[in-house]
């Protein structure tokens, strides 16, 4: 099997992710504009059992409109966030996309929050809308 591979900016936290994602999405929410400093968060999801994890890292805990939290795993030097899980989930584990650097990682299939997209986005025609 491939294992995708995703570290922070500084690479001193590294992760690799055995297989296919179960889920990609993109999430328009605030929080996830705060926490990337884009438009939106572009994720994807593996089996934890599948993610290997190595370099020290600090923690977040965020908790979610629905009241659940969720806990960023981040860079203690460069700050950037490697994997994240949520309380609800903990047998999937979260990696921003942006942490493979790879432009050929596969396009988003759900997105989420889309009252709060910014007009100018565009995403692939066959994307499943999750609403909130
Ligand atoms: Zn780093
Ligand atoms: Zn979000």
């Amino acid at each position: 099997m491939t294992a995708h591979y995703a570290a922070c900016s500084c690479e001193q936290l590294r992760l690799w992710a055995e297989g296919e994602p179960v889920r990609i999405s993109v999430c328009h929410c605030l929080a996830c504009q705060r926490r990337t400093g884009s438009a939106f968060g572009f994720q994807a999801r593996f089996p934890a059992e599948r993610v290997r994890v190595e370099g020290r890292c600090s923690e977040y805990v965020r908790i979610s409109d629905a009241g659940e939290a969720r806990n960023f795993h981040f860079c203690p030097d460069c700050g950037a966030t490697v994997y994240y899980t949520a309380e609800t989930q903990p047998e999937l584990i979260a990696v921003p996309v942006g942490a493979f650097a790879d432009p050929a990682f596969p396009a988003p299939r759900i997105s989420v929050w889309e009252s709060r997209q910014h007009p100018w986005v565009g995403l692939p025609e066959d994307v499943q809308h999750e609403h909130h």
